[in-house]
């Protein structure tokens, strides 16, 4: 195998030669490409998009839950220490709507460590090509280049760029999102539906200090979530996910700036003072999916790409980075063996630990919305004391507790801390 060079400076017909090729330079395959490069496994990254674009204000306004064993995991490659701000998640308290019934989780019980931070995807971002950037040769970043042909042979996937260059490895890796374009290439099929709920994304200031409690009130046209973020010059800053029905969505995000936060005063309550709103809204039509097989001959699916939840317990990317950490384990692992970076042994084992833990975590976002989401007397009555009844059962509450820090189930190592 030759060494990665700069692909930017090589002719159109040059072939980069890589041990891994990641499609896809988002949250997943970026943090891939580092844990990857970190353990001496080098590695080709090409996304469509430009990172000037991936981090400007107006391109993700999302924040992220980032669970505890997932903050261990950039902790553990070298990403964490590049993340400008995020704030610790130290209670979550859970409503239905208006009643009085809620659900309420103390990190506090179970030690001193949070439940998890939330952290801007554009913070996130940043944070990713720093590392990028700090792991030198190890990764080769192909940045607006669209893959438009994949194909394998018996000892290579192989990629083909929009302008024509091509990427060999024993390992391709499709980070390239729900719509992943190499999954659909290798003839990989998806089951899955749409939920006719979109998720508003919005940023509010507010007067109060948010003491690093997340809130999630269960309304009527879906689960509407207050997320802590860290202040910003000052401001105290919340998250907002608000589930909407599809059809309504479209009227508020139509809406003037005063008719809009109007809308997330009446949601929001009092607690936090005056609000005001931050930065442009954004909007993300919600569904599940889960592709049939997360490997094939020598391409391997992960994060979106393999799976895409609702945002109801803001776990999907936290599957994604489970995804990391375990094909991060097993192609080193493989590599140390001296076999084949694709070795059935190791890919089988990526799809049948993955496979199992992401589609539990599709099942429980999928009935917790079908539960929650709608206004039907009994069922809510029935939620409504099923809560009650969780909230004192303090045996119950810490498993439900660690199952939100990922800190349950086999974990692979880079998460245990
Ligand atoms: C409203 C909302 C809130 C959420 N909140 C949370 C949360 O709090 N916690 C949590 O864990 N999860 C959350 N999620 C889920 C999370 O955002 C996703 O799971 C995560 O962003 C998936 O990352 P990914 O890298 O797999 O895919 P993507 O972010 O879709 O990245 C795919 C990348 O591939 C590139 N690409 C695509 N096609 C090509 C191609 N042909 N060639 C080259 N590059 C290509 C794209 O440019 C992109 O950069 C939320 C989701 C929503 C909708």
């Amino acid at each position: 195998m030759t060494d990665p060079k700069p692909l930017a400076n090589q002719p159109m017909t040059a072939v980069l030669h890589a041990d891994v090729a990641i499609v896809g330079g988002g949250l997943v395959g970026a943090t891939l490409a580092v844990a990857l490069a970190r353990h001496g496994i080098k590695v080709a990254v090409a996304d469509r998009l430009d990172p000037a674009v991936m981090t400007g204000e107006q391109f993700d306004g999302r924040a992220s839950a980032v669970a505890l064993s997932s903050q261990r995991l950039l902790a553990a490659i070298g990403v964490w220490e590049h993340v400008a701000a995020a704030a610790p998640i130290r209670e979550i308290r859970v409503s239905d709507g208006p009643s009085l019934f809620f659900l309420h989780y103390d990190h506090a019980v179970l030690g001193n460590e949070p439940l998890g931070f939330m952290a801007e995807n554009r913070v996130l971002r940043r944070a990713l090509a720093a590392a990028l950037q700090a792991a030198g040769d190890g990764v080769t970043r192909v940045s607006a280049a669209p893959v438009v042909g994949f194909q394998q042979d018996a000892d290579f996937g192989e990629l083909t760029l929009a302008d024509g260059r091509r990427i060999r490895a024993p390992v391709v890796v499709a980070a390239d999102g729900r719509d992943s374009f190499v999954r659909g290439l290798a003839g990989i099929p998806v089951t899955g539906w749409t939920y006719s709920q979109v998720g508003i994304v919005a940023t509010i200031g507010h007067a109060r200090a948010h003491d690093g409690i997340a809130h999630e009130h269960f309304l009527p046209a879906g689960p509407f979530a207050i997320l802590p973020l860290a202040d910003d010059a000052g401001v105290h800053r919340s998250s907002l996910v608000w589930t909407e029905r599809a059809d309504a969505a479209e009227s508020y995000l139509r809406m003037d700036d005063a008719a809009f936060l109007a809308e997330i005063e009446r949601r929001v309550g009092g607690f936090l003072g005056a609000l005001h709103l931050i930065g442009p809204r954004f909007s993300h039509p919600l569904g599940l999916q889960f592709a049939a097989r997360y490997v094939e001959k020598r391409l391997v699916l992960a994060g979106d790409a393999a799976h895409g939840i609702h945002p109801i317990a803001g776990q999907g990317l936290n599957l994604g980075w489970r995804d990391v950490a375990a094909l991060t384990e097993i192609l080193v692992d493989m590599k140390q063996l001296g076999l084949d970076l694709a070795h059935p042994s190791g890919l089988e084992r990526y799809e049948r630990w993955r496979r199992a833990d992401n589609l539990m975590m599709a099942g429980v976002t999928d009935l917790l919305n079908r539960l929650f989401s709608n206004d039907v007397g009994p069922i809510r009555l029935a939620r409504d004391l099923g809560l009650g009844a969780i909230n004192r059962l303090p045996a119950v509450k810490k498993i439900l507790m660690r199952h939100a820090m990922g800190t349950v189930g086999d974990l692979p190592r880079l998460m245990r801390g």
